[in-house]
């Protein structure tokens, strides 16, 4: 059989065994590049791919090409495609390599820009399951994905960890690049970003850093909250930010909180987001938990029953990043057992997730132990009362119910007796500023959050 032959038979093999959308993602581009002994070589389109085939799919793989191959014992290399022309020119052209025809590595084109956008492929629009949390974020994503630029420029979304915001945005740079392979779209984390940029003022070339970031279309920056505190940065920050945005680049960013409440944040650079599209990604309800789950093992290919996703789905009630974490700790036991799960074994193995969340921490209580340690009424916590003492036990509780809750600044305010969240903000900055010169407020701070854990 030769190579495109080969390929041809396998890949429709592959077709009857996963979902139509997991074959497009994973194996449309898939090829044999040669067959030497018993190794057969299959490049695949990108590093990612690589991956995800050789994790999740070589023994479904292995059973095709023995099946078809009429063979016991076959290995498998995967290799990807941009490694090819290296052993195009290290080895002599085989017989069934000399039949092997290029022509589908001409997407290398695409596969280029990928790299050179830092986007991760597995995030797209089609793995995202939409419920009434993220409705808006993903309506909002899918119309800058249309119209880069005009939309909504700039695009800010925020929510708690492992919700999607990542997942979101990637999605919207991958939309981007397949439709418009001209775009320049750049991910990126703040992090990265402002070490770029640190770097560039060091070295005296600042200019050619901004010249980078001005040649963009779209520029990705996520976890934006890093900014906080680096005020010395901020400046140079508004500036790209400022050339990129008046210019009609498409900007998006994610953070953990909204603009307002990320703190030491300027405020011009803070009306620039909040001049955009704000919104917020909620923690996923039950139904939505359920289906992100029956997505999952759609796309791995897996199944459990019904029962068995509910009870995870219950248990694991906020991070979807955890449920993915829980789906494969239940998929693996469940595959160990010869497909047999009960759901005693599923709050076995989840099961201290319950009795975490059985501790509920309340702010009462870190209010408590605050007044506790400082042998003061919680009482004078809500009072109007200005005294160094009181205020400092105040600001000890503002800074904990950030710390430990994440709660709002607006409902911290309201736990201390207070109107507004500026006096909140102003408290948990000057503990930040205690923590890291007062031996004391450090050790209060350390027992305080060990007597909750007790
Ligand atoms: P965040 O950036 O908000 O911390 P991520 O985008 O990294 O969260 O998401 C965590 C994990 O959960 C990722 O693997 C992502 O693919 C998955 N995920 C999040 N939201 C969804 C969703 N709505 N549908 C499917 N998978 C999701
Ligand atoms: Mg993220």
């Amino acid at each position: 059989m030769r190579p495109q032959e080969l390929t041809n038979t396998i890949l429709e093999n592959i077709l009857t065994k996963v979902s139509p959308q997991i074959y497009k993602t994973y194996f449309e581009d898939l090829s044999i590049v040669e067959i030497k002994e018993n190794t057969l070589r299959i490049s695949c389109k990108n590093f990612f791919i690589k991956e995800v085939i050789e994790t999740r799919y070589y023994q479904t793989l292995n059973n095709i090409i023995k099946t078809i191959l009429r063979v016991d014992n076959i290995q498998i290399e995967f290799i990807v495609k941009n490694k090819i022309d290296e052993i195009k020119k290290e080895s002599k052209p085989k017989t069934l390599f000399e039949e092997i025809t290029f022509n589908k590595f001409q997407d290398d084109f695409q596969d280029k820009k990928l790299r050179e956008s830092f986007l991760n492929p597995k995030y797209t629009f089609d793995s995202f399951v939409v419920g009434s949390e993220n409705q808006l974020a993903h309506a909002a994503a899918l119309a800058i994905s249309e119209n880069p630029g005009s939309a909504y420029n700039p695009f800010f979304i925020y929510g708690g960890v492992g919700l999607g915001k990542t997942h979101l945005m990637q999605a919207i740079g991958n939309a981007i690049i397949k439709k418009k392979p001209n775009y320049k779209v750049l991910y990126c984390t703040t992090e990265n970003f402002l070490n770029e940029m640190i770097q560039s003022i060091m070295q005296k070339n600042s200019l050619k850093f901004r010249e980078k970031y001005r040649a963009l279309d779209v520029l990705i920056l996520d976890d934006i909250q890093f900014i906080a505190k680096k005020e010395a940065l901020q400046e140079e920050f508004f500036n790209t930010f400022n050339t990129l945005y008046q210019s009609g680049k498409q900007i998006i960013v994610a953070s953990d909180k909204p603009p307002s409440e990320i703190s030491h944040l300027e405020s011009r650079i803070r009306s620039r987001f909040e001049g955009g599209l704000v919104v917020d990604i909620q923690a996923p309800n039950l139904e939505t938990r359920i289906a992100i789950l029956n997505n999952k093992l759609k796309e791995r290919n897996e199944f459990l029953p019904d029962p068995i996703i509910h009870k995870i789905a219950e248990i694991i009630d906020s991070n979807i990043r955890e449920l993915e974490g829980a789906l494969l700790k239940i998929s693996i036991y469940s595959k160990t057992n010869n497909g047999n799960i009960t759901i005693n074994d599923v709050l076995k193995i989840l099961g201290h997730k319950i009795t975490e969340k059985r501790k509920k921490i309340t702010p009462l209580e870190i209010m408590q132990l605050v007044a506790d340690e400082l042998k003061i009424d919680i009482k004078e916590i809500k009072s109007s009362k200005r005294n160094q003492e009181i205020s400092y036990a105040r600001q000890l509780c503002m800074y904990l119910l950030k710390d430990i809750l994440n709660l709002q600044l607006i409902k911290i305010a309201k736990h201390v007796g207070r109107k507004d969240h500026t006096t909140v903000i102003h408290g948990i900055t000057r503990i930040e500023d205690l923590i890291s010169k007062d031996i004391n407020t450090m050790q209060l701070i350390n027992n305080i959050k060990s007597n909750l854990n007790k």
